[in-house]
């Protein structure tokens, strides 16, 4: 039996560091869908905690849904987690002391521990039809109760429901939910939350098939797994009854619940795809960095500190504990988010920063990958000179557009080509530049940046010298070089084109602003 950490009467306190009780924690997804954002929040809680008490983190793929369940949904979920820094030290892939880690190939166990329970009364076969319980909710309906299961079948002897089974009826194996009493469930994010057991249906475990229920083989398996802590979405909450008394019923102590609060919308509505993505991989497919999503899912419910917004993996490992999750305030904000991507793009590590740019560049039709292992260092000095202009790896294709078009067809903007045209010495100035600088920009290479700094000064000098204005010269410039208004500093952007096609856009810039 698994010792009690914890049971009190208010909002529950921090367990002790020094108990000598392994901390076993567990995520538990239905590959039913991608990861959701909810449950890789889920998850990471999970595992930080694990982590931190220096104990075992377990996946379990809860695949009863044979409908629903498909591998590669399950594929993706743990694609997800690796890619947030989640490791697992049993489960699929892993394995471990409590094999198999995947539902559907534990059903002989969940065979055993049923028949187990009817034999102990503690469930019972339900032989009613579908018919029956509609009128049965109907009625109650009417009568304004809370439909439930009647029990009609409780007092059906044992024997006689079996000899009933083995000729051919259809029965569901129901739970016996005790009458009268409360169950108590020490909650470490709510404290005690308690349900009369009045409340509770005699649910049903095993449907006419034999197929187990979630509430039914998460208890089994959350007991074989000697699991000690369940943290775990605020929509279980009210499973947790169910499950609470079916450990009982084994004669087994519950672990400690945590439930977190449920992620909302700006708009205080549960999320959805009207407010926005809600799949992990929606938000690395726009190319969020990990770490930033990490972060953000993290400040769901949770929080270092009143001050600290940024901080990493390895803060919410050293810090988190449960009883620090509030009860609310899980409020996804959009924009938040983004903002939170461009901190960590802008400070990335720049070899990390090209690894993770390369595939949208790459999907873009920019450069394939041997282009960029060959060009890595133009690429990374193409990176440095947008890098505080994107919060998105998948923001820089577009950035970089103007480098990889023909050197007569760059786009102008419309409002580049109005300013540079507002510039009545425009053709007279490019000229002039152009002759001036077609020497000094020979062989420049974007990675040099003190010889881009000293062109950009020597350049500005030669401005000054030549009583001509900034935007006389830099707006025409900037317009036959990227087509944009703004963007990049204008000598990084000389320096990746390079001298020849540099000179080249200077000319159709002359023939086509004349
Ligand atoms: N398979 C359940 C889900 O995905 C897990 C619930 C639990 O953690 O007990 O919601």
């Amino acid at each position: 039996m698994l010792p009690r950490l914890f049971f009190g009467n208010s909002r529950p306190r921090a367990v002790p560091k020094t108990t000598n009780v392994t901390f076993r924690l567990r995520y538990a997804p239905s590959p039913t869908g991608y990861l959701h954002i909810g449950g890789a929040r889920t998850a990471l809680f999970n595992w930080a905690y694990a982590r931190r008490m220096g104990g075992v983190f377990v996946l379990r793929v809860e695949d009863t849904d044979r409908a629903r369940s498909t591998d590669e949904y399950e594929a993706a979920i743990l694609d997800g987690m690796r890619w947030l820094g989640i490791d697992w030290d049993e489960g699929p892939g892993v394995g471990g002391p409590f094999e198999p880690y995947r539902q559907t190939e534990r059903f002989d166990r969940y065979a055993a521990v049923r028949e187990r329970l009817i034999d102990e009364g503690h469930a019972y076969r339900c032989f009613c039809s579908a018919e029956r319980l509609t009128e049965v909710r109907d009625a109650q309906r009417a009568a304004g109760d809370t439909p439930r299961y009647d029990r009609a079948c409780r007092g059906i002897d044992a024997a006689e429901a079996r000899r009933r089974v083995e000729a051919g009826e259809p029965a569901v194996v129901r739970f016996r939910v005790p009458e009268g009493g409360e169950t108590v469930i020490p909650d470490l994010v709510s404290g005690d939350v308690t349900f009369s057991n009045t409340e509770v249906d005699d649910w049903i475990m095993a449907r006419p098939d034999g197929s187990p229920t979630y509430n039914f083989c998460v208890v089994c398996d959350d007991s074989d797994m000697q699991i000690t802590h369940v943290l775990r979405g605020e929509e279980h909450l009210t499973n947790t009854p169910k499950q609470v008394l079916l450990f009982r019923a084994l004669g087994l102590e519950p672990p400690l619940y945590a439930h977190l609060p449920l992620m909302l919308g700006t708009d205080k509505k549960k999320l959805s795809k009207r407010t926005g993505d809600t799949s992990l991989q929606d938000y690395r497919a726009k190319g969020y960095p990990p770490e930033a999503v990490v972060n953000f899912l993290c400040l769901q419910g949770w929080s270092l500190d009143d001050k600290t917004t940024i901080f990493s993996l390895a803060d919410l490992v050293a810090n988190f504990e449960p009883t620090g999750v509030s009860r609310g305030g899980a409020i996804f904000d959009p924009e938040k988010f983004l903002w939170m991507a461009g901190e960590y793009l802008h400070a990335e590590d720049i070899e990390s920063l090209a690894e993770r740019c390369a595939p949208f560049v790459i999907e873009a039709g920019q450069m394939t990958a041997d282009e960029l292992s060959e060009r890595g260092a133009w690429f990374r000095a193409a990176i440095e000179s947008e890098r505080e202009r994107i919060r998105l790896y998948s923001e820089l294709p577009a950035r970089l557009a103007y480098l990889f078009v023909p050197d007569d067809a760059v786009v102008y903007e419309e409002k580049a080509e109005k300013n540079a045209r507002k510039q009545e010495e425009r053709v007279t100035v490019l000229r002039a530049f152009l002759d001036w600088a077609a020497p000094q920009i020979e062989g420049l290479d974007p990675s040099d940046t003190a010889r881009v700094a000293t062109l950009r000064d020597a350049t500005r000098d030669w401005v000054k010298e030549n009583d001509i204005k900034f935007p006389t010269l830099f707006q025409p410039l900037r317009c036959a070089l990227t087509g944009a208004s703004g963007g990049a500093d204008l000598f990084d952007s000389i320096a990746l084109l390079g001298a020849q096609h540099t000179k080249r856009r200077i000319e159709a810039g002359i023939t086509r602003l004349a």
